[in-house]
């Protein structure tokens, strides 16, 4: 069987100053999938990110996202069309409280949609009147990814959930967004440095080296082959 692709990757390479930190970049992620993006530090994942949501120019092959080409030159319309990147800094409002996000993200006033929200993070339930800023590490990236969601993407690319937060949180984050993107339909590209916390969520990954893919494939494979996974995440020049 084949699912609709929502957002495809093919060849693709991005930098800066003219130089690619990436190249050769393949990927697609259809409805309900979860593709992980891994590699050490300096392997390229954040500028994948970018390339892929049109942040950052190709400096070859293709990019595309429901169905149309990534145009740089326009990245605001992709996420008006529903493609959503939390960033690493998690893009919050210090001075403004949880609720004022989720109203300023959500593209119409829907309960039901809030509801799933808190459902999916209970613990931002009883912080709705409180400032982004006072909220704890593991608070924010759920305020962040919840917000994101409101905004009912199609497709949604978050840069290292786990970032700084205690391994217990990103336990109960990860799978919560995996479930919700499967009951939705929404295609989640994650950047991550817990390997084998987002291996057990993804059903896909690209591991990342010196801005080239060095491995690719079942999320299930690459926790069954572990020595072929270390060889390419920690992989020689
Ligand atoms: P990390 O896990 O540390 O965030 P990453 O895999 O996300 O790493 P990138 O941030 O994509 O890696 O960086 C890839 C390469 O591009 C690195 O060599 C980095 O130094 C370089 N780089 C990243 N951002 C810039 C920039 N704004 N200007 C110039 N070079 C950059």
């Amino acid at each position: 069987h084949r699912t609709e692709s929502l957002l495809t990757a093919t060849g693709a390479a991005a930098g800066y100053h003219g130089v690619p930190a990436v190249r050769g970049l393949d990927l697609a992620v259809g409805p309900g999938e979860v593709v992980s993006l891994l590699g050490p530090n300096g392997a390229g994942k954040t500028t994948s990110l970018l390339a892929l949501v049109g942040l950052l120019p190709l400096m070859d092959g293709s990019v595309t996202a429901l169905g149309r080409p990534v145009s740089a030159r326009r990245p605001y319309l992709l996420a008006r069309r529903g493609v959503a990147l939390v960033p690493d800094d998690r893009g919050l409002f210090h001075g403004l409280t949880v609720d004022d996000h989720l109203r300023l993200s959500r593209r119409k006033p829907s309960p039901e949609r809030e509801k799933l929200i808190f459902d999916t993070f209970p613990a931002l339930a009883g912080l709705r009147g409180r400032k982004a800023g006072l909220l704890s590490g593991g608070e924010q990236q759920m305020l962040a990814v919840g917000a994101a969601l409101l905004g009912e993407p199609r497709v949604l690319l978050v840069d290292e959930m786990s970032l700084g937060l205690a391994p217990k949180i990103v336990q109960e984050m990860l799978p919560a967004v995996r479930d919700l993107a499967r009951a939705e339909g929404i295609g989640v590209v994650l950047v991550e440095q817990h390997v084998e916390l987002a291996l057990a969520v993804s059903d896909r990954a690209v591991v990342l080296n010196h801005g080239r893919p060095v491995l690719t494939g079942a999320a299930a494979d690459l926790l069954k082959r572990r020595e072929r996974l270390e060889a390419a995440y920690f992989g020689a020049d």
